[in-house]
């Protein structure tokens, strides 16, 4: 079976490659072939540096994590051909004592798709067709759009921030930054019932985050900030700067959490540490996610969530490096998404 796959071979460099998937499929697994796929952050890392927060590539991969598929090939796993698949692309061990606790997300043995964490590295999903764990697909509702199941994945990591720092209904939460993780925190605070504001550096970025709730919005030139002290009962911190973390700290309320769900690189900007202890915030960090990813289905199936707001442009398999060249210059608004050839 012939199919259309990219591939990254070094930093800036996606190739198109013609390739024959292999007769046989694993035990266990399923062949799917490609609904859709999102390009996210971790993706935008790899494509810049062939390397995300220190972890380097060994050799070229395919990247893309977030997906949803058709069944190709059920191969005796209980689904039917043909069927639309949400693929969790974390694969836990299952048996270790972080798995047994259900933090799946701390398996020190989890694999994932398209990172230089799991070695070998595994082929991430933005191809046409591929094999992948029956454990992690998930059967949906034929009602349900391709184009937005594919935001599975990268719901359920900002749901996992939001549930991370304890957002309820009650709370004023401010979300600092309004790229794709920080356009879907908006959405996981409105689901709670959460009042949320947001900053961006684009109005454009601001404006959909008001189409997926959120009810006021701020321009973060680096020094305006300064009416925002000590407003916020939660901040979320989805802008991947250390000066995101900075006006966090300002925004946050005495006693607030800060929810950190953006990785923020290694650098040399100061943070303002003397904050965290003269408030007393409580600040957490957040990976992936535990039980969120069923939770994201369930609210993408809802029909509540106005996704084509946050949905900046598509582009078919073969054109990869132009979806990612149009991520990494920084003025698309929400996910770049990568359809089928
Ligand atoms: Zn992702
Ligand atoms: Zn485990």
């Amino acid at each position: 079976m012939a199919y259309t796959q990219s591939l990254l071979t070094a930093a800036r460099k996606i190739e198109v490659r013609h390739a024959e998937m292999p007769d046989g499929i694993a035990s266990d697994h399923i062949r799917l072939r490609l609904a859709t796929a999102s390009i996210c952050g971790t993706d935008m890392h790899y494509f810049r540096h062939f390397a995300n927060a220190g972890f380097v590539l060994d050799y070229p991969v395919t990247l893309g994590h977030e997906a949803c598929a058709y069944v190709e090939d059920p191969n005796g796993c209980g689904f039917e051909k043909g069927q639309l698949v949400a693929i969790n692309p974390l694969i836990p061990c299952g048996e270790c004592e972080k798995c047994r606790a259900g933090d799946i997300n701390m398996c020190p043995t989890k694999r994932f798709p398209g990172s230089a964490t799991t070695k070998p590295h595994i082929d991430g999903f933005f191809r046409d067709i591929f094999d992948f764990p029956a454990r992690c697909c998930h059967g949906v509702s034929d009602a349900v759009a391709p184009d937005h199941l594919t935001f599975a994945e990268p719901l359920a990591c900002a749901l996992h921030s939001v549930n991370r720092a304890g957002v309820t209904a009650n709370d004023s939460v401010l979300i600092t930054g309004c790229g794709p993780m920080g356009l879907l925190a908006t959405v996981g605070a409105v689901a709670k019932g959460a009042t949320v504001h947001v900053t961006d550096l684009r109005a454009p970025a601001i404006e959909a985050a008001r189409a997926v709730g959120a009810s006021d919005g701020f321009i973060a030139a680096r020094n305006d900030m300064n009416n925002l002290k000590e407003v916020y009962d939660i901040v979320i911190e989805a802008s991947g700067s250390p000066h995101g973390y900075n006006q966090a700290l300002d925004a946050v309320r005495k006693q607030g959490t800060i929810s950190v769900l953006s990785l923020i690189q290694p650098s040399e900007v100061p943070i303002n540490l003397h904050l965290n202890a003269l408030k007393e915030v409580t600040s957490v960090g957040s990976i992936l996610f535990t039980g969120e990813f069923a939770d994201a289905v369930a609210l993408i199936e809802s029909g509540t969530v106005d996704f084509e707001a946050i949905t900046a442009a598509r582009f078919p398999v073969s054109e990869t490096q132009a979806a990612c060249e149009m991520m990494a210059d920084g003025h698309a608004v929400g996910k770049v998404l990568i359809k089928p050839q």
